[in-house]
């Protein structure tokens, strides 16, 4: 938990969300502002800013994320999906709680912008 994370408050249930998936470790969200008919966030309840400040003992969680996001996608019929993760504000990251983006339901340009 840390002092005024977003990500943090809708863990503990300060902020609601609409919450596709729950266990110990893992919450997956639905995107507030979806760029995809499919757009979900999967963190991890622990706080970590994102993925630059991860340590080896976080691997098996971050692995995680990833195959709770495929399988949440898949049980949602997509199978074709894209995962992002930004690290920093160049990079695109607004809210500083690691977050897995799941994209889906629409073709997907390259390169990313
Ligand atoms: P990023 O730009 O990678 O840090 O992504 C942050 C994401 O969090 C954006 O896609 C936002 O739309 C999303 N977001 C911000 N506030 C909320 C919220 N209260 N509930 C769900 N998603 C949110
Ligand atoms: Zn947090």
């Amino acid at each position: 938990m840390s002092d005024n994370c977003l990500f943090c408050k809708i863990i503990n249930g300060q902020i609601p969300a609409a919450k596709l998936y729950e266990d110990d470790d893992i919450l997956a969200f639905a995107d507030i502002s979806p760029q995809a008919p499919t757009h979900f966030l999967v963190i991890p309840k622990k706080h970590l800013s994102g993925p630059g400040a991860a340590t080896q003992a976080d691997e098996a969680l971050i692995g995680r994320l990833m195959r709770v996001g495929a399988d949440l996608a898949k049980g949602r019929g997509v199978e074709h999906f894209r995962f992002v993760v930004n690290n920093g504000a160049e990079a695109g990251q607004t809210v500083f709680h690691f977050h897995l983006h799941v994209l889906g339901g629409r073709p997907m340009a390259w390169p990313p912008g």
